[in-house]
């Protein structure tokens, strides 16, 4: 091979972690396949200038995924990453907590090269098996040298969308991945990349050790419901809980209460929305009301989804941030 081939040659860590992409059909159900899963990568699912190494994290359904295994695999890929022997990671994960893994690395990892996640709606043994056309994607993508600009990406369904926007929308069709208010940054498109939007900002952590709390509630609002869940988390001396409130950020007098309570025992109290596009800001001056919430001590956290934001906050609490410093850093949301 000449060098000049030989310099096209794109080096991608495959780090595996679960999900349907892995799974086969057992007696009752899809099941996880035992072992370092070799069938990822049969037929044409590496592209010409690609060369893989497959590493093998963990073997587990997504919903079996922690925030404390999750914290693990962003170190994984942060010594891969600073090895300086691959040019690009791609991570297989379940569709289920995708976008939360994916998230905590975006707000973690500072190495400039593409870390791409993708997965599969359905497993090698259903019809119409998704998994290596998403994995193909994802190494095309992992082996653009301009895509660590964009953070850590998810693609799926031929769509190249951000971490921090991502989300899963459905819960069989295989274009269930988008990112409600902003779409996807650009395309697969066979053999090229489109990359067609870049994120002007991205949320990062502070530097520093990454340490998940975990308690840190999420309390979801709904008519006549949530005063109580959010006491319990007080009582249980949770150092941060996100509501995620109505609408703007609004919720019911008792619920404001409750928020009051648990701010008062010192928890850190944000408000994030139910809907899913659009951001909390303080405009309705009832009791309850968003501004209310604010001078009872809560924190809004700009359009961040509460899962999402309830792993900010436990790395937050868990990286010793106070108070004033992750309303400093919510403010940028
Ligand atoms: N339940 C599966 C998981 O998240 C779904 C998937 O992978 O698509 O592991």
């Amino acid at each position: 091979m000449s060098d000049q081939t030989e310099s096209t040659v794109r080096e991608i860590a495959l780090v595996t972690t679960g999900g349907t992409i892995e799974m086969t059909a057992g007696s009752r159900g899809l099941v996880i396949a035992d072992g370092i899963n070799h069938n990822l990568l049969d037929g044409d699912v590496i592209p010409a200038n690609v060369r893989v190494t497959q590493i093998q994290f963990s073997s587990i359904p997504s919903p079996h995924m922690t925030p404390g295994i999750m914290r693990e695999l962003c170190l994984r890929l942060e010594e891969l990453a600073s090895g300086g022997k691959y040019d690009g990671i791609v991570v297989t994960h379940g569709t289920d907590t995708l976008e939360e893994s994916a998230f905590l690395a975006d707000i973690y990892l500072k190495k400039q090269i593409p870390v791409v996640f993708t997965a599969a709606m359905r497993s090698h043994a259903e019809m119409g098996v998704d998994g290596p056309r998403n994995l193909r994607g994802a190494l095309l993508v992992a082996a653009n040298p301009e895509v660590h600009k964009l953070g850590v990406t998810v693609v799926l369904g031929d769509e190249i969308h951000a971490a921090g926007r991502v989300t899963k929308t459905y819960t069989s069709n295989v274009s269930s991945f988008a990112s409600p208010g902003y779409g996807p940054l650009g395309f697969v498109d066979q053999d090229r990349i489109l990359l067609q939007r870049m994120p002007l900002w991205r949320l990062l952590l502070p530097p520093g050790e990454l340490s998940m709390n975990s308690n840190v509630g999420l309390v979801r609002i709904a008519s006549g419901f949530g005063a109580r869940e959010i006491r319990f988390s007080a009582d249980c001396e949770d150092k941060g809980l996100v509501v995620e409130a109505f609408g703007r950020g609004n919720v019911p007098v008792d619920v404001a209460a409750a928020v009051e309570y648990a701010v008062d025992k010192g928890t850190v109290v944000c408000i994030s929305s139910r809907c899913f596009i659009g951001r909390v800001l303080g405009v309705y001056d009832y009791s309850g009301g968003g501004i209310d919430l604010e001078q009872k001590g809560a924190i809004f956290a700009g359009d961040m989804q509460g899962h999402k934001l309830r792993l900010l906050l436990m790395a937050c609490v868990g990286m010793k941030m106070n108070r004033r410093e992750i309303s400093e850093l919510l403010k940028e949301l």
